[in-house]
């Protein structure tokens, strides 16, 4: 149960006590790119236009959120670069109280060109993707994608600002698992966060809910442990505490001002400190990555919900998060790009 009621709300709590303060929002399941682990191979059906969230109904679900306790906005999709006219939707949100975090998570592909506007816009930061630094490699894992557009996007955020730079890498056992050594010394040699996240299982990589061997099952994934033996090949590591660290440990060597993380959702779960909602492209409040219960923000809208109404949906969405996930028992997860990983 919620503790306060709408009227006296500044804070958002969720049936188990957790603190919801923080909402990503896909704002499209389109991409540019086929990442091996992330869309299946037969590629996906992609939804009507006309069913994306509008900016103008995204808009009003950040203010209704806002006046809810929520803090922190990040945008991701499929590939949200891909949605025209993002930098005006970065200015609105800028403008809504209460937003004090606002952030994206993109492939970097088109980040060249968008980088300045999308910093002119507010934005604070860029989490940009990248699993390898190998052009064939990147290619091969992208299913066709450029890096050398990738490294001229980062070079364009640190010059905009968009600071401290994070890149994320999913590593995949036998696919550039020799590469994590490489990306750990990043975080030394540049400012940038380098994150590892452990492959999280979707039915486009858990061949046995599909029926169908996919180019990565689930098996690929590295371990965080594992992560951290083949880091400390380099030298000895040290725990740091980061402020707004999100789910990710941060490390760094002794001596080094650059930090890493490690974002271990399969192996070492962090539900109890979860504080996040997700709003799928289509307009489908998640509680959870993993839920299949999901609430319909966006039909409620097109039928004219007032804000008000959009508050108590979002209360519903708070409390019907689950105490933690349960990726072991059965993956309903279709495919990240369609909710927004
Ligand atoms: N297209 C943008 C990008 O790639 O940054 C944003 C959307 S993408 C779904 C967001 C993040 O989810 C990326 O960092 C990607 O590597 C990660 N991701 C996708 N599928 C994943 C999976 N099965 N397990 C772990 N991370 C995954
Ligand atoms: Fe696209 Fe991002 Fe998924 Fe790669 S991880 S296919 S870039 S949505």
């Amino acid at each position: 149960m919620l503790r306060s009621n709408i009227e006296e709300h500044v804070k958002l709590v969720d049936s188990f006590g957790r603190n919801i303060d923080y909402i990503r929002i896909s704002v499209t399941d389109r991409c540019n790119l086929r990442c091996v682990y992330c869309m299946p191979a037969k590629g996906v059906e992609y939804f009507d236009t006309a069913e994306l969230m509008t900016f103008e109904e995204i808009l009003l679900f950040i203010k209704a959120a806002s006046e809810l306790g929520i803090k922190k906005i990040r945008i991701t999709g499929g590939e949200p670069l891909m949605r025209k006219e993002l930098p005006w939707l970065i200015a609105r949100i800028r403008q809504i109280p209460g937003i004090e975090d606002l952030s994206i998570t993109t492939n970097g592909v088109y980040l060249e060109k968008d980088a300045r506007s999308l910093a002119d816009s507010g934005l604070d930061r860029v989490n940009i993707s990248l699993d390898t630094m190998r052009p064939d490699r990147y290619k091969n894992i992208t299913g066709g994608g450029g890096i050398d557009d990738v490294l001229r996007g980062i070079r364009a955020a640190e010059d905009a600002g968009l600071l401290p730079i994070k890149l994320n890498i999913v590593p995949l056992r036998g696919v550039n698992d020799d590469e994590i050594e490489d990306f750990a010394r990043l975080s030394i040699t540049t400012g940038y966060q380098v994150r590892f996240i452990e492959l999280m299982p979707t039915r486009v990589n858990m061949a046995e809910s599909t029926g169908k061997l996919s180019n990565v099952p689930i098996s690929g994934m590295v371990s965080a442990d594992e992560i951290k033996r083949y880091v400390e090949k380099i030298a000895p590591i040290y725990p740091v505490k980061l402020r707004r660290a999100g789910p990710a440990r941060y490390y760094r060597f002794d001596g080094c001002e650059g930090v890493f993380g490690i974002i271990s959702a399969v192996t070492c779960r962090f539900c109890q400190e979860c504080n996040r909602l997700r709003l799928t492209a289509v307009g489908a409040l998640k509680p959870c990555l993993y839920s299949d219960t999901q609430v319909d923000v966006k039909t409620m809208m097109r039928f004219g919900a007032t804000k008000e109404e959009i508050k108590k949906l979002i209360i519903i969405g708070a409390e019907l998060k689950p105490q933690r996930h349960n990726i072991e028992r059965e993956v309903s997860l279709d495919a990240m790009s369609i909710i927004g990983g």
